[in-house]
């Protein structure tokens, strides 16, 4: 029997080209939680999109609530760093936290996300994360760097119709 894997999703255009490589190696659920998304009109475009991909592939997905406020009180005093940076670092461990939490709780064997697959993420820091996670819950964390992935991604969403985003998610990130 293969492994019962919660792939934490950012968006659609991350997940298109990460579950082509990894379905065959994993029996799949998709895990939505980011409320670092703004505006909600934003968020709730990203998510139709991915239920789109999602219908697609015949994958299970599971949405957390959107909770905007919630992630602001957490990054406070941090709106001014950088992309990359420490509000960055918080953003994906707020995430990812919350992933290792319900993949423990849903008897998963791993976890693990699609963030690796951008060229604009430090994947040395969410693997970081991810690994800390593993030891802090005891639940595998699936370590890896999708970057490589990045191009197909591209193509895929072009042949699907998949809306892809020109800002990494928060407020902040808009320029
Ligand atoms: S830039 Fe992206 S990863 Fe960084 S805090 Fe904003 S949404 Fe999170």
């Amino acid at each position: 029997m293969i492994d019962r894997l919660l792939l934490h999703i950012c968006c659609a255009p991350c997940v298109s080209a990460v579950l082509e490589k990894i379905m065959p190696e994993y029996d799949v659920t998709g895990y939505f939680y980011n409320p670092n998304i703004y505006p909600e009109s934003e968020y709730n475009l990203r998510l139709e999109n991915l239920e789109k991909l999602i219908k697609l592939k015949k994958n299970n997905l599971k949405v957390e609530k959107y909770n905007v406020k919630n992630w602001q009180e957490k990054i406070k005093g941090l709106e001014k760093e950088k992309e990359g940076g420490k509000r960055c670092e918080v953003c994906i461990k707020i995430r990812l936290e919350k992933t290792a939490i319900f993949a423990v709780q849903h008897s998963f064997d791993i976890f693990g996300t699609t963030l690796s697959i951008s060229p604009y993420k430090n994947t040395m820091m969410t693997n970081r994360i991810g690994l800390e996670l593993e030891k802090k819950y005891g639940v595998k964390f699936l370590e890896e760097d999708f970057s490589a992935l990045y191009k197909r991604s591209i193509v895929l969403c072009k042949e699907n119709g998949i809306y892809r985003q020109k800002y990494c998610g928060c407020e902040y990130s808009i320029r």
